[in-house]
């Protein structure tokens, strides 16, 4: 769900939650607020587009955390590794890049492949 912020409008008609602006949670379709919960007074949306993108990377990787999990019950180890390998390069989780090397070893990998797969990339070196 996005965290809206609000600001007021007025800056001499406040209270203490508006004054400084506040964080409002409300699904994406809710009317935006207009008033102050709290005292009334006029207030508008700013728009947080760096919160929004924020909690979408949270989800996602919640997400793709569950996916890995699926796989890894599964005993799909090759494909969790693989998830993991490219959402940690992705977030810089050096605790899910373990996780993939973890995966690997169970799919077969050691690291000698690992390091040849890393460097030829998209090419099977499964074999
Ligand atoms: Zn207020």
């Amino acid at each position: 769900m996005p965290i809206y912020e609000y600001e007021p409008v007025n800056l001499n008609q406040t209270c203490n939650k508006c004054k400084h602006g506040f964080e409002f949670i409300q699904q994406i379709n809710d009317e935006p607020l207009v008033k102050c919960p709290r005292c009334g007074h006029d207030v508008r949306k700013i728009i947080s587009w760096c919160r929004a993108a924020v909690m979408e990377a949270s989800e996602e990787h919640a997400h793709i955390g569950r996916k890995i999990a699926a796989y890894e019950k599964e005993g799909m180890w090759s494909h969790a590794a693989e998830l993991a390998d490219t959402h940690a390069e992705k977030i810089k989780d050096n605790q899910l890049k373990m996780r993939a090397i973890d995966n690997y070893e169970k799919a077969g990998c050691n690291a000698g492949t690992l390091e040849k797969h890393a460097k030829t990339n998209n090419t099977d070196v499964e074999n």
